[in-house]
């Protein structure tokens, strides 16, 4: 059964103080990019969560260390920023391990998850932009996990968006939405396309050899960024 779907133009969201999690530097550009642009261009504020440090991306390189990797991707996801048009915006780097991030419970899920908990108090988002709850990257679903746990605690309810990275390509049966679970939203995000590929580019040490030494290294495919910055950017927008 195919699932119910909408197409808009962001500037049919209303929202004014946006919310995006971002669980690794570049899913904020590959994920929302070309809606964060569109919606720079009208004047809304942004806050950006980048919630692991990143630093598991090369971990055979003898000449980059974790920290200078995370440093590194850092100045990346800052750049990016500039290139959606949100230089100003703010932003919160939790830190947490790439690919083990801490379980529910534990002493830094709590850590961090009061973290969140007080930027939604001090930032107050209508809109929060996180990945898919079922995105087949463990990173990605302990992301939505924390937010979602954190905005339990807070009590607060804006609107979600959830934007999905591997499920197209990886993802299994059971991984996508439900029947009755979110609707897919569409958005027309042509004239944000350039600053999206652009963003996208911010981040060298995913999208080029910067770092050269580690041939077991991630590196984002062609394939893949062309499929995540097309004319469109998908959301699921969770039903009751
Ligand atoms: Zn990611």
């Amino acid at each position: 059964m195919t699932p119910p779907s909408l197409s808009l133009h962001p500037k049919s969201v209303t929202a004014e103080r946006i919310l995006v999690v971002a669980p690794h530097p570049d899913d904020e550009s590959l994920g929302c990019g070309g809606l964060v642009a569109s919606l720079a261009c009208l004047g809304r504020q942004f806050h950006f969560l980048f919630v692991t440090d990143g630093g598991a991306s090369h971990p055979g390189s003898a000449s980059w260390t974790r920290s200078a990797l995370r440093a590194q991707r850092e100045i990346e996801a800052s750049d990016a920023l500039s290139r959606l048009g949100v230089h100003d915006a703010g932003r919160t780097f939790l830190r947490l391990p790439d690919a083990a991030m801490p379980s529910s419970g534990s002493e830094a899920e709590v850590a961090a998850r009061t973290r969140i908990v007080d930027l939604l108090a001090d930032f107050d988002p209508d809109l929060v932009l996180l990945p898919w709850r079922r995105d087949p990257h463990c990173d990605h679903r302990d992301s939505w996990l924390l937010v979602d746990r954190a905005l339990r605690q807070a009590d607060r309810h804006p609107r979600r968006l959830e934007y999905a990275i591997w499920l197209d390509e990886l993802g299994a049966d059971g991984d996508h939405p439900r029947v009755g679970e979110a609707v897919q939203v569409s958005f027309d995000v042509r004239s944000a396309v350039v600053a999206k590929r652009a963003a996208t580019e911010a981040h060298i040490s995913q999208t080029t050899a910067l770092i050269a030494d580690d041939p077991t290294a991630f590196r984002l495919t062609t394939s893949t960024i062309e499929r995540l910055t097309g004319p469109s950017e998908i959301y699921w927008s969770p039903l009751p």
